[in-house]
């Protein structure tokens, strides 16, 4: 849990979202601003800022983000008409939100 964290409040549900799925170690939402038909956040509960923080002890944790990823591709109907996984990468990747987070973007041929 980190101070003025918009997703730690999430996770901590001190700000009301959706969790589209949840477990022990992760929450999905849909993300708020969506950039196609499906946009998905994969949230691990453990404030990591971004992939540059990450250590040995996260490879699992990162390995099970791609899995959801993909169960909730295929929940998604997006599976077979594909779609992208993502990480930004501090400012100049593109990151605005600094607790690490999967982006899964697809459904595109759903208009
Ligand atoms: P990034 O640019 O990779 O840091 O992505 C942050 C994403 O979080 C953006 O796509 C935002 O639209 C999304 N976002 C920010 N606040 C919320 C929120 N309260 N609920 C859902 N998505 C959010
Ligand atoms: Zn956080």
């Amino acid at each position: 849990m980190a101070a003025d964290c918009i997703f730690c409040k999430i996770i901590g549900k001190e700000i009301p979202s959706e969790f589209i799925y949840e477990d022990d170690d992760m929450i999905a939402i849909r993300d708020i601003n969506p950039k196609a038909p499906v946009h998905l956040l994969i949230i691990p509960r453990k404030h990591i800022r971004s992939i540059n923080d990450i250590e040995a002890v996260d490879e699992a944790l990162l390995g099970r983000m791609m899995t959801v990823a993909k169960g909730l591709a295929v929940k998604e109907g997006t599976d077979k008409s594909g779609y992208r996984v993502f990480f930004n990468v501090e400012k100049g990747g593109g990151q605005e939100v600094f607790h690490l987070h999967l982006h899964l973007v697809g459904g595109f041929d759903r208009g």
